[in-house]
């Protein structure tokens, strides 16, 4: 089956109700046949659900899907995408081990990065996403994993996961791909040489803004190491989320084209505005990683960046004159929605500290959704005139 298909068709095994759409499993434990059956099931003998904190159908139906997707061997789903970040760290890191990050992280996995895991003698080194000798440099002896984040949000920078990949596998760590802005129907970090994907299901994947939600994607023994400390850790995804993820999976694909097509072109007008000095987007021949994004991305993704030449005041000013756009930190979503980074997710960075994260004072990022095309631009057109 193609990936489009696959999205679509694997589900859970059916009830004895002859179900044609899976139903959820509200339940937060299983029964068991006998002593004997529930002895085994304990000792890890025979496998089987014993409570909802360790295994679910709707779960692990979502699993089985986001791992087939991605061309994974296996997977765990989280109760949010930075519980899927801290868990596969928690899992895998040990005191005094070391990760390398890319210097323009999500803002949260920035915070554990750089002040949650040093709690436990867990260090990171930063690093600008086109530095591949840096990348190199920076690992040492005790490093475990690089971490990245293509494109990255909110700079929509690429680092070519080939490149890198080569570099992890010379130097034995392990390369972790944040995949949320692309979703596996774009990009498949695993294909191109990485060792572990992770999402926020939040954004493309649940598509509504309706549920939180995170999946780690990877190796069966890797994948082992994380579920043998999730079961004990708790960060469970709930399995009504994982019953509407799972339904939103099916609906991925055509809902991309559409989010990809509407930022494509609203990208391509954005260019020819005078109010605006600059504009990012995967697609756009003037992006730096113009060819890298062709090479690794499907479509350019739905998130659209720009950067006003008013700065500062004129970002807000450009958010208070939007009408149809919602004013909301979500992405992903059918609705689109515009940003202003500078006044808000990092307004506590000094603008030089900003500058280093690519976050200009002007700029402003849209996640386009699939309202008509021309609604879309209506909106943008008047706010920017
Ligand atoms: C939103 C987001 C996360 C965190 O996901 P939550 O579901 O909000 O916990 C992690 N990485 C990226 C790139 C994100 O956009």
């Amino acid at each position: 089956m193609r990936p489009e298909t696959k999205a679509i068709r694997i589900q859970s095994d059916r009830s004895n109700n002859n179900e044609h759409s899976v139903p959820l499993y509200l339940t937060s434990s299983y029964v068991f046949d006998d002593a004997e059956d529930m002895r085994s099931q304990f000792a890890e003998e025979r496998e089987g659900h014993i409570y909802s904190r360790y295994a679910n159908p709707n779960v692990e139906e979502f699993i089985q899907k986001m791992a087939a997707l991605e061309g994974a061997e296996n997977g765990w789903a989280t109760a949010t995408g930075m519980a899927a970040v801290f868990t596969f760290f928690g899992a895998v890191l040990s005191s005094g081990d070391h990760v390398v990050s890319c210097r323009s992280v999500f803002g949260s996995t920035h915070k554990l990065l750089t002040e949650i895991l040093p709690k436990w003698n867990i260090d990171c080194n930063y690093v600008d996403y086109d530095d591949y000798d840096g990348f190199e440099a920076a690992i040492h002896d005790n490093t475990k994993a690089v971490y990245i984040e293509t494109p990255s949000n909110p700079g929509l920078d690429i680092i070519d996961v080939r490149r890198l990949s080569a570099i992890c596998k010379r130097k034995n760590v392990l390369l972790v791909v944040d995949n949320c802005f692309a979703t596996p129907l774009i990009q498949q970090p695993i294909s191109l040489g990485a060792d572990v994907t992770i999402h926020s299901a939040t954004k493309y994947i649940d598509g509504q803004g309706r549920t939180l939600g995170g999946v780690i994607l990877g190796t069966n023994e890797l994948i082992q190491q994380v579920k043998a400390f999730a079961r004990h850790t708790g960060p469970a995804l709930s399995p009504f989320n994982a019953w509407v993820l799972s339904k939103s999976l099916e609906t991925l694909d055509v809902r991309l084209e559409r989010h990809c097509k509407n930022a494509f072109e609203v990208a391509k007008r954005l260019e020819s505005h005078s109010a605006i000095s600059k504009v990012k987007y995967p697609f756009l021949e003037s992006h730096q990683q113009y060819k890298i994004a062709k090479e690794q991305m499907r479509y350019g993704g739905g998130i659209v960046t720009f950067e006003l030449k008013s700065g500062l005041e004129g970002g807000k000013a450009f958010l208070n004159r939007l009408k149809l756009f919602s004013l909301t930190a979500n992405l992903g979503d059918v609705r689109s929605i515009a940003t202003h980074p500078a006044s808000t997710t990092h307004s506590k960075l000094s603008p030089e500290q900003r500058l280093e994260v690519g976050i200009s004072n002007g700029l402003v990022r849209l996640s386009i959704g699939l309202e008509h095309l021309e609604d879309i631009w209506e909106d943008l057109q008047q706010a920017l005139d």
